[in-house]
This record gives C-alpha cells, sequence and structure tokens, in this order.
C-alpha cells in the first residue's frame, strides 16, 4: 500500500505534467544563490551599460553604440568599422569556444545560469510568485474556473511581464539608437520604422519566450540542448544521481534493511524548472541549473543523511565523487583551451596593428593629365580619408616615386572624428624628356597626431608622350 505522503506527491506530479504548464516549486541552496547572482549581474549590465557616457570629438556620447546608420560601433574610447569585421569573427571565435570549453568541463552550466532564456524565465516567474503565490497555490489557480479574482491576479501579471518586456526591448533598441534620444522619440511616438519593428519584435519575443513558453523552449527549440552532447568527455561533470546510493528508494523516512538513501519525496522534480526527473538518469532537457541538487540537500539533511545525492559528477567516475584526470588526459579540453588562446592572441595583435585611419586614392577620371600654369604637368585625385579615431586628426599628404613630382596646393587637411572625408589632390611634375605613360608613383600620408603610423598608397601618373 502506497503511503498518504507518496499519493499526494504522485498527484502533483501528475497534475503539473498533464496540465503542460510546470509550476516549479521554490528553493534556496547555493546553486539558486548562484542563478539569482547571475541574474543580477547580466542584468544591471544589460540595463545599465547603455546609459553610460563617454567623452568624444563632439560632446559626450554614449559608450556603447552600435551605430549602424554610420557603420560604426562605439566601445567605449574605441570605434570600430566594417573593416574591422576580423576582430568580430575572433570574439565570436573566442565566445564560442568560452562556451564549448565551459561545456566540456561542467555540461549546461551556461543554460542553467547565464543564458537569456533562463534568466528572463526566472525573472518572469519571480513575478508570477509575487502575484499568484507559490507554486501550489497557482496550480490551484490555473485549476479553477474563471472568476474576478482569477482575472484580475491573471492581469496583473499579464501587465508586469509587458512592463519587463517592453522595458527590455526599449533596451535592446538603445544599444542601436542612443537611449537618451529613443525615449522622448518613444514618447512622442516619432521612432523610425526600423526602431518601431525591433521595438515591438523584441517586447513581444521577451514576452512570449519568458512568460509564455518558458522551458518549453529549452525542451524543444533550443539547438544547444541536442548537438551540446559532442563537447561532452567521460569526464564532464553533470548533474547526476547516484543510484548506486539512492536505490532502492524508500518512501517516507522509514529505514528498511537494505534501502537507499533517497526517500522517495519527488521534491527534486517539482523544483525542477524543466519539470523532469533527474533519477532517470542524464536527459537533454537538464539544463544543469543544480535545483535538485539544493532540494535534495535539504531532504538529506533533514532525514540526517550526507548531502550529494544529488550532486555535480561525471559519468567516467563510476560512482560519483571520482577524481578527474588532469587536461593532459582530456585533450578536448586542451584543444578548446587552445583556441581559446590563440583567438584571444590573434585579437590583441590585430588591434594592436589596427592603423588609426585609412586612405583611399582614386585617380579623376573626366581628365587625364593637363598642363599647368607652370608649365609643368598635372594629375588630379580624389583621395578619402577615413578617420578611425575618437578625435579630429590633421593629416598631410607628400608624393614621391617620380623626378620633380610634388604636391600643388593644399596637402594638409583634416577629418573629424569617426568620419570620413574625400579631398581633391593635385600633383605635378616637369615635361622633361624622361618616360612618358602611366608612372608608377607614391602617396605618402601621416597624420600629425601619429606621425609613425604613415600609410603608403601606390598610384600612377599619366604622363602624355606628346609633352616630352
Ligand atoms: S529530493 Fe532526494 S530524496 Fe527526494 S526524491 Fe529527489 S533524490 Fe530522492
Ligand atoms: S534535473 Fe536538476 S539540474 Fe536538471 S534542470 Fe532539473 S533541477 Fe535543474
Amino acid at each position: 500500500m502506497q503511503p498518504a505522503a507518496g499519493k499526494l506527491r504522485e498527484h502533483r506530479l501528475t497534475f503539473q505534467k498533464t496540465k503542460g504548464k510546470i509550476h516549479a516549486r521554490a528553493v534556496s541552496g547555493r546553486f539558486n544563490t548562484w542563478r539569482w547572482a547571475m541574474v543580477w549581474l547580466t542584468q544591471i549590465v544589460f540595463y545599465g551599460a547603455c546609459w553610460l557616457q563617454w567623452p568624444g570629438a563632439d560632446g559626450p556620447r554614449q559608450a556603447l553604440w552600435l551605430d549602424i546608420a554610420h557603420e560604426k560601433f562605439h566601445l567605449f574610447g574605441l570605434v570600430l568599422w566594417p573593416q574591422d569585421a576580423l576582430l568580430a569573427v575572433f570574439a565570436l571565435v573566442f565566445a564560442a569556444t568560452g562556451l564549448f570549453y565551459v561545456t566540456a568541463l561542467s555540461g549546461r552550466l551556461f543554460c542553467g545560469f547565464a543564458c537569456p532564456q533562463t534568466i528572463y524565465t526566472m525573472i518572469f516567474t519571480w513575478i508570477e510568485a509575487r502575484v499568484e503565490g507559490d507554486h501550489l497555490a497557482r496550480m490551484k489557480l490555473d485549476s479553477q474556473p474563471a472568476g474576478p479574482r482569477k482575472l484580475a491576479l491573471k492581469l496583473v501579471k499579464h501587465a508586469l511581464w509587458a512592463a519587463v518586456a517592453a522595458w527590455t526591448a526599449i533596451t535592446f533598441v538603445g544599444y542601436f539608437t542612443p537611449i537618451r534620444e529613443l525615449l522622448p522619440a518613444i514618447g512622442a511616438f516619432a521612432t523610425g520604422p526600423w526602431e518601431s519593428f525591433w521595438l515591438l519584435f523584441y517586447a513581444l519575443f521577451t514576452y512570449v519566450q519568458a512568460g509564455l513558453a518558458r522551458e518549453a523552449v529549452c525542451q524543444h527549440m533550443c539547438p544547444y540542448s541536442r548537438f551540446q552532447g559532442v563537447m561532452f568527455d567521460p569526464w564532464t561533470k553533470n548533474v547526476a544521481y547516484d543510484a548506486a546510493r539512492g536505490e532502492p528508494r524508500r518512501p517516507g523516512r522509514s529505514r528498511e534493511a537494505g534501502a537507499g538513501d533517497c526517500i522517495d519525496c519527488g521534491i527534486c522534480v517539482q523544483v525542477c524548472p524543466t519539470g523532469i526527473d533527474i533519477r532517470d538518469g542524464l536527459q537533454y532537457q537538464c539544463i544543469n541549473c543544480g535545483l535538485c541538487i539544493d532540494a535534495c540537500d535539504q531532504v538529506m539533511a533533514r532525514t540526517g543523511m550526507p548531502a550529494g545525492l544529488i550532486r555535480f559528477a561525471p559519468e567516467a567516475a563510476g560512482t560519483p565523487g571520482g577524481a578527474a584526470p588532469g587536461p593532459a588526459a582530456r585533450p578536448r579540453l586542451l584543444l578548446y583551451l587552445a583556441l581559446l588562446v590563440v583567438s584571444c592572441a590573434l585579437a590583441a595583435w590585430t588591434l594592436a596593428r589596427r592603423p588609426p585611419f585609412l586612405v583611399d586614392v582614386l585617380r579623376d577620371r573626366g581628365a587625364l593629365s593637363r598642363e599647368g600654369s607652370d608649365g609643368r604637368i598635372e594629375n588630379a585625385y580624389t583621395v578619402k580619408l577615413v578617420n578611425l579615431g575618437d578625435a579630429r586628426r590633421d593629416f598631410v599628404i607628400d608624393a614621391s616615386g617620380q623626378p620633380g613630382l610634388d604636391v600643388v596646393g593644399e596637402r594638409r587637411f583634416s577629418v573629424d572624428a569617426g568620419s570620413i572625408r574625400p579631398v581633391a589632390l593635385t600633383l605635378a611634375m616637369p615635361a622633361d624628356g624622361g618616360p612618358t605613360g602611366a608612372l608608377p608613383i607614391r602617396l605618402h600620408i601621416r597624420s600629425r597626431q601619429a606621425p609613425a603610423g604613415e600609410i603608403v598608397e601606390t598610384s600612377r601618373f599619366i604622363l602624355p608622350a606628346a609633352t616630352r
């Protein structure tokens, strides 16, 4: 005969699953504390960083600003251009390899502690619990027929969800349109079509993903959960139930001879945000959040048993707790570490060698050459000066490569911070019987603010044969 407590637990678990919505029981403990620490950390950074200001050439500007309209990314004092795409590639490789490394080390740690889906689901379920009550109250409310109280609670919850989703969308778009300009524009209903689209899309996305879809995203939509297994090795730590110690289960607190430590209370399942039973073994739905560890450790403490019936343990340990070998015996870890170091070093090298400005030289196609008032032959060019820096820059242009070649007229130009300025340049050389045709020349472009960073561009000087 099944004890009454066992029947009640089974009823609750069945109820949880058949209703299709998981109302996880709240639990405290070290993993829950770490998860909330990550929520605070990530959200303070996300909601706060777009408000940071940085002194620019024309006054303070947003420190983190993806200025898509002008194809620039302001990263504090650094201005990145499309030419810096290689840096983005290295950053992506670094981020992806870092994720692979953490996964090889400790399974889906990212999913349980840092994934935006997890973070926002935690925030939304926290709001739900404040409005509707604990997991039992929420399950009861959901099973009740519609009425004024239920309607009022649901309205308040959804209004709060909508407010968080809206502010999240505003913050997200605020990294593309400076948030100090975006807020007044929203207030005046004067946002552009793209801003309006992304505000609505991202707000709806957050609301649906974190409020309605929740764990279904981790279970059915997230591709990462399907291929994460290829990053595991036998020593990857995952949340695991110590079956050797826990089985056979002993329902209630009775101590039968030969019974395991698991009292089959089901609390580890009730606290699970994805609604799985970790005692069934490693499952792709498990996000390694560790909440079942928190729950079980408390149960073990109450029953006078040592903690750790559920814990982070590698599969290869056989029984949890075996010592993992060093990195040398784990080639996968070594490979990920090497990739991390290489991508980091390449990014630093690319950044260090990044020129402070760029130059593009074009010969004027209208006239090949002309005779100047002093009898010399002149060619006209357009020099595009790209100031990659965050301050105004002064340039000086010289020419070499042919005897007597010189710049006629203006050779000094200023370019505003983070701007492109095409300038007209005239070169002249004497027609004194030397070689004619398309003669190779060099243009030397120096910045007064970075004299060592001279750029040399090659071009052609057209000297017609008839002139010599
Ligand atoms: S919380 Fe621990 S004791 Fe309770 S059912 Fe889960 S594994 Fe068994
Ligand atoms: S089984 Fe445990 S670690 Fe895995 S998702 Fe559920 S509560 Fe989190």
